[in-house]
Parts: C-alpha cells; structure tokens; sequence
C-alpha cells in the first residue's frame, strides 16, 4: 500500500475531528485561544469563570463566547497570565416587527411567569458540566432551510427596542424534523412564554444548545442525545410568527453566532 493516499485519508479524518470554530473577534463571536500541548490541562477563565477547553493534536485550545454586549478589549487569563483581545465593531442589522400586543407588553401575571421561567433556564446557561469529552463537538444543521431571522438582529417589536436576536431562526413547514446539533444531554425541555415548546441540550462545559418554537418535543431530560437524533420537530409555539426553528448557542452564558460553530453551508430551499 502507498502510503500517501493512508495519510492523507488519517489528515481528513483528524480535520474532520477536531474542526475547531475559528475566532471572530466581535460581539456575539468567538475567542479561540491555542495553548501547547501539556499533561495538565491550562486553567482557562473569563469573567472570572472557567472557560470550554479542549484537546487536539495540536495542544489545548480555550473557546470562548464573545457576549452580544460586549465591545473594546476583553481579557482572559491563561494561568493567572492575562490576555486582551480586541474587539472589531460589527453593526448587526435592524428589524422592524409587529406582534402580539400580549408578546410585546405581557401582563402581570405573564411577567410573573417569565420570571420563573427566567429562573429555570438561567441555571441552565451558567451551567459548567465537565464530565464530558475533552474534544470540540462536531456540529451539523439541525434542519436545512431558509435563514428568515439572522443571528446579532437588532429588533423592535411594535417600536419598542428589544434584545438583539440571540439565535438564528430556519424557516421550515410544521412537522420538519428538527436534530440535535451535536451531541449532548438533554437538561431542559418545557413550554416557555416566548420561547414556546423548546428543548436544552447541553453539549459539555457551558456550550448550550436551546430549539425552541417546537410542535412536538421527542426527548426528555436526562436524554442523551447523538448528533442528528430527532429531538422535535418544527412548530409556532411561543412568540412565532410563523413556523421555524429557532437555535440559540450559548457558551459561557454567552449567545454566539450559530453559524460559527456549524462547518456545512445551511442548504436553504431556492424559491
Ligand atoms: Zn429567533
């Protein structure tokens, strides 16, 4: 056997691997720091936290999520070693919608549930679950289909300012199958005010996946899920004005661009 189709075939298959997210140095991005190889894993925070850190063949790499709020130098510290990273101005575009007055100005006592709602997702993001493997994840789409709302839209509901859009929004019909992004544990499922029937998986030390607007949800909690699982399937639930899935990726409680994290183009429908 020549040994230079094996070889190649052992670069594709470690490429495959460990497709680490490149950093974007903006809001909503990714901070990857690559650190050498060592026998003991680098202790690795940011805003005084500990951070993803994974292994590949190259060393340690530290994946950091870039808050949506955040701007100018941000630090990290390597070993008690301080790092700055500066950040570029990325101007995320605007959106104008009309919705439901009650999703736009909720009541008393639909604020009353969305605080308690708050409080069971919150837990969720500031998770820090070690106890997995100590390689990035792979990430495929969970559906392919058309973007009808980008990651970063800065958005006003009937005028009002609102959070940026802290997922990315598929447009699909009801009933599409919706798969885990990458494998993970299934730690929330529930039916949210804004969020309708939504499903969190945890993929490892505070990287979160959240689908939500689900019809039907599949997985339970405790669930673990292998990429590509059906988890649910695409609805309206919630604030939805149509029927689509929207994908929140949170990494160290921060909301980052899924599309960073997702090596294949999104194939969506021509029209
Ligand atoms: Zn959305």
């Amino acid at each position: 056997m020549k040994p230079w189709p094996f070889l190649l075939a052992a670069l594709v298959m470690a490429n495959q691997l460990f497709a680490l997210p490149d950093t974007h140095a903006i809001a909503g991005g990714i901070w990857r720091i690559d650190l050498p190889a060592s026998a003991t894993k680098p202790a690795v925070r940011f805003n005084d936290k500990a951070v993803k850190t994974v292994r590949s063949n190259n060393g340690w790499h530290a994946v950091i999520g870039i808050p949506l709020d955040a701007s100018g130098d941000i630090q990290a510290s390597v070993d008690g070693k301080a790092l700055t990273l500066a950040l570029t101005e990325h101007a995320y575009a605007e959106q104008r919608l009309t919705v439901q007055r009650k999703h736009s100005n909720p009541n008393n006592t639909a604020m009353e549930r969305i605080r308690s709602e708050f409080a069971r997702m919150s837990p969720v993001y500031t998770s820090f679950n070690n106890n997995t493997t100590e390689h990035w994840p792979e990430f495929r789409w969970p559906l392919h289909g058309r973007v009808s709302s980008p990651f970063g839209l800065r958005r006003f509901f009937n005028d009002q300012p609102r959070r940026p859009h802290s997922g990315i929004d598929i447009a699909a019909p009801t009933g599409t199958a919706v798969k885990a992004p990458a494998t993970g544990t299934v730690v929330l499922t529930g039916d949210f005010y804004f969020n309708g029937n939504s499903v969190f998986i945890d993929h490892g030390q505070g990287l979160i996946s959240m689908m939500c607007h689900l019809s039907r949800i599949d997985v339970k909690e405790g669930d673990v899920v292998e990429i590509g699982t059906t988890i649910g399937a695409v609805g309206a639930t919630g604030r939805a004005t149509g029927p689509h899935l929207h994908w929140t990726v949170s990494l160290n409680n921060a909301r980052i661009d899924p599309r960073l994290v997702v090596p294949e183009p999104l194939k969506s429908e021509s029209k």
